[in-house]
């Protein structure tokens, strides 16, 4: 799944919890690829380009059930006791299972169960069919947008990021070469999405914090 439609889960939590501050849920969404950003450019974790589409082939440390339920009641223990906030611990675990989950949905099978076997690994494969991708991706940003009562600027946010991603999605042939090359370049997009998408959400999805 795409960085805007993570970002997306966040509003579900928030909605939840409306007292809970926005921007953790925003991180916690994004903690797996965060991780796999860092480990990409640490070379621990590789990927690959074939037959025009990218092929995320190794991956276990940052998206694996094991390590997703690991970061999860890690950071639950961490803001829970360290912070004292238990909904928050609560929203933060959910943020980071919900991206493994959803990540489990759309991948090859490239997810594995830990990283310590290479087997069982998983992935329902939606990203094979990209059109249906797209679709779905999109119709579940705007099911959260939808369920947050977001405002019209927010919903424009999820509209205009999901069809950014469309060229990424129907690559083909030379398309992604660059990515081939130049290794560093797919985690670097992936991050500058990550960040571009919790700023827009951010201050969307706030609309009254910037008025003061
Ligand atoms: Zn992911």
């Amino acid at each position: 799944m795409y960085a805007i439609n993570h970002a997306a889960t966040a509003l579900l939590l928030r909605k939840k919890e409306s007292k809970l501050p926005l921007l953790p849920l925003l991180i916690s969404v994004q903690f797996v690829e965060i991780l796999w950003v860092l480990f990409n450019y640490l070379g621990w974790e590789h990927f690959s380009v074939s037959n025009g589409s990218i092929h995320l082939d190794y991956l276990p440390y940052s998206h694996s059930i094991f390590s997703g339920v690991a970061a999860a009641a890690l950071s639950f223990c961490v803001i829970n006791l360290g912070y004292h906030n238990r909904k928050l611990a609560v929203a933060f675990a959910i943020g980071v299972l919900s991206h493994v989950v959803i990540d489990l949905i759309f991948h090859e099978k490239d997810i594995r169960l830990s990283p310590f076997f290479p087997t069982p690994v998983w992935g329902f494969g939606i990203i094979d069919y990209p059109m249906l991708n797209f679709v779905i991706e999109f119709a579940y940003g705007i099911g959260c947008w939808w369920y947050f009562k977001g405002n019209k600027a927010l919903l424009w946010v999820i509209i205009i990021f999901n069809i950014v991603d469309l060229p990424i999605m129907l690559a083909h042939g030379d398309m992604l070469t660059p990515f081939v090359h130049y290794p560093f370049l797919l985690p670097s997009v992936i991050l500058f999405q990550i960040l571009i998408t919790w700023y827009f959400v951010y201050r969307y999805a706030n609309p009254k914090r910037n008025k003061k």
